[in-house]
């Protein structure tokens, strides 16, 4: 559908599709009821992390190094949710790590912007990204505070996206990745402007060869569907049941499931074990590729069985 419309239509009205679009799959997706999330915070001993739920299923993230105070936030669709957080952290924001183009994680960019006054350093890898100061490339990194930012390109869900991984010379430190849409718990996004390929690339290459300690913060509250899916894909599969039991108690008591680790998702989302013959059985085929490929295909169209 958006490239379709990419082809023709301004880019407002790709963004108002793209909205639609995201509000009308929430409906279904963060289960349970319709409510979103509480915030809450994880304390990471260097940077403490604060989970702010946004729009139906949304999740933007304020980071803060403790020893400086200064923060960066991810994707900031709702700025004054994002305002109120960091006054009450006592941060100073400086950075705004977009992950994508999408209306759901840019469109607050040049609100923020307006409403803060004062600079801030845009961050982002694709040039459609609202008041982008510095374009980012695979590798690129900077700092906030003690923090150590490094970019990790991930195209497919789209072509610009990066992924942000933080890193640091505290041995407390307990690393982080913000996925955006590329790995969520459970699951994967959709190929929009990419293929099985790229999508392999991002999730095994680059996300699967980070730390299994490191914690996952992405871009959207979709894990029980994704691991309803991932037990229709691997029935057996103990660890996705007990995650699945686990998630479905923390959105009963309106909390986020949000973190999960490099390690976890290696074991319970099917789009991170294309290589494992369970997953490929399900596929009907032994190339990891093609398993990434006809999982993602399946995953576009399924809905989980009524009991
Ligand atoms: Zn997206």
């Amino acid at each position: 559908m958006f490239r379709l419309a990419a082809s023709f239509l301004p880019d407002r009205a790709i963004q108002s599709l793209t909205a639609a679009y995201f509000r009308a799959s929430a409906w279904y997706n963060i289960g349970g009821d319709k409510f979103h999330s509480s915030q809450s915070s994880v304390d990471h001993t260097t940077m403490k992390i604060k989970i702010l739920p946004a729009l139906s299923d949304n999740y933007m993230y304020l980071l803060m190094d403790e020893h400086s105070k200064e923060a960066a936030i991810v994707d900031p669709v709702e700025p004054k949710t994002v305002l109120a957080a960091v006054e009450e952290a006592g941060a100073t924001l400086t950075t705004v790590l977009t992950t994508h183009h999408h209306w759901d994680h840019a469109g607050g960019n040049k609100e923020l912007v307006e409403l803060f006054g004062k600079p801030l350093k845009v961050v982002g890898g694709d040039d459609r990204i609202g008041a982008l100061t510095q374009k980012v490339s695979h590798g690129d990194s900077f700092t906030v505070g003690s923090l150590k930012i490094e970019c990790l390109f991930t195209p497919c869900h789209t072509q610009g996206h990066i992924c942000y991984n933080i890193t640091s010379d505290d041995p407390q430190h307990k690393p982080a990745v913000f996925t955006g849409d590329t790995l969520f718990l459970g699951g994967c996004g959709k190929f929009f402007e990419g293929n099985a390929a790229e999508m392999h690339k991002a999730l095994i290459e680059i996300l699967g060869t980070l730390p299994d300690h490191t914690y996952v913060y992405c871009g959207h509250e979709y894990a029980l569907q994704n691991l309803k899916f991932g037990s229709h894909v691997e029935p057996n599969n103990a660890a996705i049941l007990e995650k699945k039991a686990w998630v479905q108690k923390r959105r009963d008591e309106g909390l986020p499931s949000v973190p999960s680790t490099i390690g976890e998702e290696k074991q319970i989302n099917p789009f991170m074990r294309v290589a494992e013959a369970s997953v490929q059985q399900h596929a009907n085929t032994s190339d990891p590729v093609a398993t990434m490929a006809a999982i993602r295909a399946e995953k576009d169209n399924w809905k989980p069985p009524k009991l």
